[in-house]
């Protein structure tokens, strides 16, 4: 299994090599040469597997030069039901007859992006071993991401997490989840600015290569393969727990920001797995519907971006979107730069003629959930069921509703705990969500955090001082 770029310009790589870069050299992202395919009586051999096994078998077919004893070790050491809680991993919570919701924010931060971030925690450990290297990530944060690569990453061989975050701008649960490692290697900055100035800085450091190699300076963001690749899993466990024999489908919803989630999902149809619909949500940021209602995909700058109740689908220029728009494109690099140099020039770009394939060859339908429909799902759903839902599980539940169909199992992924985001939740019924147990004394724990103005010396200086090497 090698990875191409999606603009052509890169020599196939194996996975350990695409596994801690970010772009590739010319701009494009990776993807498997070809995909690996699953056919349905393989499928149904892993009816019985574990989710570690599971894991193993789809994360074996994007990962070759890991020996697979090892591989094994790395997904059992990922997912473990003290880590996320249960020995199923990812519970299956039914809402009503055809609507369940796939719950991946068991983890130690309470949302989806642990189920990857997990698995690369481990990976990352194992690769940097065997080259005998070391790792330094350095990243911007406005909740979750950051917090799930802490979490992953904490006590790790050989990497150091240096996390920006925008001083006095995120929820006490989120500052008191990060803040309270004690873990050497990782090291929260609170940054004198909002979001976007934190994410200058990042780019700022990651444009000087000179300091960037000095102290091998890494990413984990959204466009990293292996998290593509770790979530292709859970839809398949997904499937195999709603169905009950071969040939059944399935739909999935999935609330959206930078695509790499239902990217997931698009990967996971592609393989073979019956897939009915991909239901992709968005809040009012909506650019990502609007392409799939239009064709023309046009990207929001900043200031355009509205701060909504379900914050981390905040996103008006979705960053794995070049991946699917790949595939869209019949895997032709070429036609895919023009697009991407069609959006330089001008802002947009425009695949209007190809529509109808969104839905009817890939399976792709989209909607829109504003502010007031997630207060009111969130409370329906609670009154209805006595489940209550986090606000982006809310955009999935309501964009969901009109693509349930008798005889289909409509999959919502779960991808926040309420928890979290316990202000919307008042909102909606009138008081707090409940926070787990294990998470009640947490923001009586002591912090750890360095203050720092807006500067980028300043933090390059702290990273230069305190880099594994
Ligand atoms: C990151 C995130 C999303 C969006 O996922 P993408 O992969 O960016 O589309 C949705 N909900 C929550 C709670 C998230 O943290």
């Amino acid at each position: 299994m090698k990875y191409q770029s999606t603009r052509g310009g890169m020599t196939p790589q194996p996975f350990s090599d695409i596994l801690l870069e970010g772009l590739a050299p010319d701009g494009g992202l990776a993807v498997p040469v070809t995909l690996p395919s699953i056919d349905a009586q393989t499928l149904e051999s892993w009816r019985g597997l574990s989710y570690a096994d599971l894991a193993t078998e789809i994360l074996g077919r994007f990962i070759d030069d890991i020996p697979r004893a090892d591989l094994a070790r790395l997904t059992h050491a990922a997912y473990r039901p003290e880590v996320f809680g249960s020995e199923g991993i990812v519970p299956l919570k039914p809402l009503s007859a055809s609507v369940s919701l796939l719950g991946l924010s068991e983890g130690p931060t309470l949302a989806f992006k642990d189920m990857a971030m997990q698995f690369l925690g481990h990976v990352f450990e194992y690769v940097l071993d065997k080259r005998n290297a070391t790792l330094n990530i350095v990243g911007a944060t406005s909740g979750d991401t950051g917090s799930a690569a802490e979490y992953a990453l904490r006590g790790k061989r050989g990497v150091s997490v240096f996390m920006l975050s925008p001083q006095g701008r995120m929820s006490e649960f989120q500052r008191a989840q990060m803040y309270s490692l004690q873990d050497e290697n990782i090291h929260n900055i609170a940054v004198d600015g909002v979001f976007d100035e934190c994410q200058d800085i990042v780019k700022a450091l990651a444009s000087d290569l000179d300091f960037k190699a000095r102290h091998h300076i890494g990413a984990v963001n959204s466009i990293n393969w292996a998290r593509i690749a770790a979530q292709v899993v859970y839809y398949f466990w997904g499937w195999l727990r709603a169905t009950t024999g071969s040939g059944q489908r399935v739909s999935f919803s999935v609330p959206s920001g930078n695509f790499g989630n239902i990217l997931a999902g698009h990967i996971a149809r592609q393989m073979g797995l019956p897939i009915r619909r991909l239901v992709l949500a968005t809040n009012e940021n909506n650019v990502l519907e609007e392409f799939f209602r239009t064709g023309v995909y046009r990207p929001r700058a900043a200031e355009h971006t509205h701060a909504t109740s379900s914050p981390s689908m905040d996103i008006s220029r979705a960053s794995n979107f070049e991946r699917f728009v790949f595939d869209l494109l019949d895997r032709d690099t070429d036609a895919l730069r023009a697009c991407w140099d069609q959006l330089a020039n001008t802002g947009a770009f425009d695949l209007s003629h190809m529509l109808p394939q969104f839905e009817s060859r890939y399976g792709f339908v989209a909607g829109v959930s504003t502010h007031a429909d997630r207060l009111n799902t969130i409370r329906t759903t609670y009154e209805q069921t006595g489940v209550l839902i986090d606000p982006h599980t809310a955009d999935g539940v309501k964009v969901a509703a009109p693509f349930v169909e008798e005889g289909i199992p409509m999959l919502v992924l779960e991808t926040a705990l309420p928890a979290k985001f316990s202000e919307t939740i008042e909102q909606a019924i009138g008081k707090p969500a409940p926070v787990p147990a294990h998470l009640r004394g947490l923001s009586d724990l002591p912090q750890r955090v360095q203050q720092m103005d807006c500067s980028v010396d300043q933090v390059r200086a702290y990273i230069a001082q305190h880099a594994a090497s």
